[in-house]
């Protein structure tokens, strides 16, 4: 049986295990294709692809590049990548340099709201301090007591309105989608059911980001109900968009669902993987 798992975070980004650990972990839940996809970095594939040769399943090269459309936050999966590609390369050392100065900023915000040394606390739970984000600050305020867990440290830090928020400019979406493209890649649009868009908006959200290059959109994801399922399986549809899945997996006790534990696709759409050998 194959079962893609295509969105997955290791600690290169701001998963908990290390590449090797992560594809292990998938491998025994059974995961026959996995795509590591960390933030704005591809530093873990080499290390995924050698557990992956190992344990003989298939690894794909991914990367999650953190972008900006009309002030909002957006997500683009590639799949397929050659990490190597010079574009993409410079494209995602340019975000993490901009990582590193919101996370000044994240922590001047904080101190006001009377959070001290939040900056070095995170940067205690960054393995990889070039991806310095939101989850290593949401540990942070776990450990120091603030909230029972990263999930509900979202709902009170760290997001529009709440302490530890600042407005970030990431890559443009077409630039993303380029990068990604030149790559030799495959552009997914991550979790379109997070973005909060409405009705208006989600349509040109989809339609820009298929008008720049992208190919496919996540329809099972670890974040959607299954009424979204439903949603993103016609917005595919519609679209004429491949369709993908993915866990979005960033750690045992800090996920929705555990890699490859989701349902499968809606059998009418085309999936991203359908002409992979
Ligand atoms: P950043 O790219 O640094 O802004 O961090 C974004 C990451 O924060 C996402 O990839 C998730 O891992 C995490 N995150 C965002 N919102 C939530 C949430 N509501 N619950 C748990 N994790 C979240
Ligand atoms: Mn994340
Ligand atoms: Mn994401
Ligand atoms: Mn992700």
């Amino acid at each position: 049986m194959s079962n893609y798992d295509l969105h997955t975070h290791s600690n290169i980004s701001d998963g908990l295990l290390p590449p090797a650990a992560l594809v292990e972990r998938a491998a025994t839940a059974g995961v026959s294709t996995l795509a590591l996809t960390d933030h704005d970095d591809v530093a873990g594939l080499p290390f995924a692809r050698a557990a992956a040769d190992r344990l003989g399943i298939a690894l794909v090269n991914g990367v999650e590049i953190s972008v900006t459309w009309r002030k909002r936050t957006i997500h683009i999966v590639g799949l397929q990548i050659d990490p190597q590609h010079q574009p993409l390369v410079a494209g995602l050392a340019a975000i993490r340099q901009g990582r590193a100065i919101r996370a000044q900023r994240m922590a001047d915000s904080l101190a006001q709201a009377g959070i001290p040394d939040a900056l070095a606390g995170a940067y205690r739970y960054a393995d990889n301090p070039e991806i310095i984000g939101r989850t290593h600050f949401a540990r942070f305020l776990v450990h120091q007591g603030y909230a029972k867990d990263v999930r509900t440290v979202f709902r009170h830090f760290l997001v529009g309105g709440k302490p530890g928020y600042v407005a970030h400019e990431w890559a443009a979406l077409a630039d993303a989608v380029q990068w990604i493209n030149a790559a030799g890649g495959i552009a997914v649009l991550a979790h379109p059911g997070r973005y909060d868009l409405g009705r208006q908006l989600l349509p040109e959200l989809i339609g820009e980001f298929k008008a720049a290059g992208g190919r496919a959109i996540e329809v099972v994801t670890g974040s959607h109900t299954p009424d979204q399922y439903a949603l993103f399986a016609r917005y595919a549809q519609e679209f004429e968009l491949l369709a993908s899945r993915g866990s979005d997996f960033h750690g045992p006790g800090e996920s929705y669902v555990e890699p490859g534990a989701l349902p499968p696709l809606p059998p009418s759409l085309l999936p991203v993987w359908h002409d992979w050998t």
